[in-house]
């Protein structure tokens, strides 16, 4: 059963009317194979794109659908209900197009925002390193200034995108001043140097390829930086609020889809005369599971609108963001257990729900991290 979803205008619910009817036909039909067979569907993000579905919340002199991002990410739901690893790519694009779009000149939002912001061009986003994930600033990649160039060297370790993106939203060191020494670059693939590891093999989100980008002299103009020296974490540290929230309402998705297929397996199957949720024991389980969808949808919906009005959003992002992945984490839990051992085969698709919801747990920052960011603030 769909989502009940309250949207702001008549074109907002045609929008996300029109994200329901792809997302059944291009994404979830495919979806099963490919995270079997670790598939990266590329030409997805095309359609999403030219269907304009990747532009939502950008201005349209920029040829974005300027829409607020209460509505771009109840779009972004379901998509996320239809295929995680494709939900979590938006977001992740969303993520790379952000410093392009809020801190690059004129110059350079004309010549690349364009194709990226349609999806033509698909982006990745280089912040994590091996040993700095949760503490960014420890970064060691370094870009030193050539004369018109820079020259980066190092490696960004977990980059969702990595061999497969167009272009790569890099922050690398500048200055050794700590975290008012890292910068931010704009490498497009191709760029000599520019290489990638094979993509890790992990627990799940197998359609979504993770690859370390190693930065071998790879040499980009000096009008590839993006802001200026210096400013690259808080570039990145404002991009990844709005990310936070990308990721809140993919694993609210995911969450959404796990309760629909338990509701209709526990309407199906019969125990002891009756269908399973008949007995008032399971169906307080699912009732559960609902109330946790249903909170985790309030939650980053609270922090869009705050967003939207032009007000500090951080802490409730994070909010957001730590709310609906370990809501997510419960309810597809929950569901591997509503049915039974059919939830522990790959027959059904609830057991990789439960491997997809626990990523998101941990990227965009850990949880610990959001409690640590929520807990700054009281
Ligand atoms: C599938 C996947 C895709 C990813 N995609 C990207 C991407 O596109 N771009 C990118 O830049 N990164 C990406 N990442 C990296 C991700 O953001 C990091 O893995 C994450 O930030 C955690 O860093 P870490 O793995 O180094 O863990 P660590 O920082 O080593 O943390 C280990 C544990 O210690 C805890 N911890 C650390 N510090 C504290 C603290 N101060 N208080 C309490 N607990 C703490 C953490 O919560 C965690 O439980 C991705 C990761 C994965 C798994």
């Amino acid at each position: 059963m769909p989502a009940t979803r309250h949207l702001p205008t008549p074109e907002s619910e045609d929008l996300v009317a029109l994200t329901r009817e792809i997302a059944a036909k291009e994404l979830a039909p495919r979806a099963a194979d490919a995270e079997r067979s670790g598939t990266f569907p590329r030409e997805v993000f095309t359609t999403l794109g030219r269907a304009g579905l990747l532009t939502l919340p950008y201005p349209e002199e920029f040829g974005g659908g300027a829409q607020p991002y209460e509505v771009y990410l109840q779009v972004l739901e379901e998509i996320g209900a239809a295929w995680a690893s494709v939900g979590v790519g938006v977001s992740v694009h969303a993520l790379s197009c952000f410093p392009l779009f809020a801190y690059g000149s004129d110059e350079q939002r004309a010549e690349w925002l364009p194709d990226v912001l349609s999806g033509e061009r698909l982006g990745a986003y280089c912040l994590s390193e091996a040993h700095a994930g949760s503490d960014p600033a420890g970064m060691r990649a370094r870009a030193v200034r050539e004369g018109d160039s820079y020259v980066l060297n190092g490696a960004k370790a977990w980059t969702t995108h990595g061999g497969k993106a167009d272009f790569y939203t890099v922050m690398a060191r500048t200055s050794d001043d700590g975290p008012r020494g890292i910068s931010c670059f704009h490498v497009p693939a191709g760029t000599p140097g520019l290489e990638f590891d094979e993509p890790e093999d992990k627990m799940g989100l197998m359609g979504s390829t993770t690859a370390t980008v190693r930065l071998v002299g790879a040499r980009v103009p000096a009008g590839n930086l993006i802001g200026t020296e210096g400013q690259g974490l808080s570039i990145a540290l404002a991009g990844l609020d709005a990310g936070r929230l990308g990721i809140a309402a993919v694993a609210t998705g995911l969450a959404q889809r796990a309760l629909d297929v338990a509701v209709q397996y526990a309407k199906e199957r019969e125990a002891f005369g009756k269908a399973i949720i008949k007995h008032q024991g399971l169906a307080f389980v699912l009732a559960d599971m609902a109330a946790a969808v249903e909170s985790a949808r309030a939650t980053y919906l609270s922090a869009a609108r705050l967003k939207d009005a032009g007000r500090p959003y951080g802490r409730e992002a994070s909010i957001a963001k730590l709310v609906a992945t370990d809501n997510a984490m419960k309810v597809t839990t929950d569901a591997v257990q509503v049915l039974g051992g059919a939830g522990y085969t790959r027959d059904f698709p609830v057991e990789r729900f439960m491997r997809e919801a626990k990523v998101m747990q941990i990227f965009e920052g850990t949880n610990q991290i959001q409690r640590l960011v929520i807990s700054r603030g009281l």
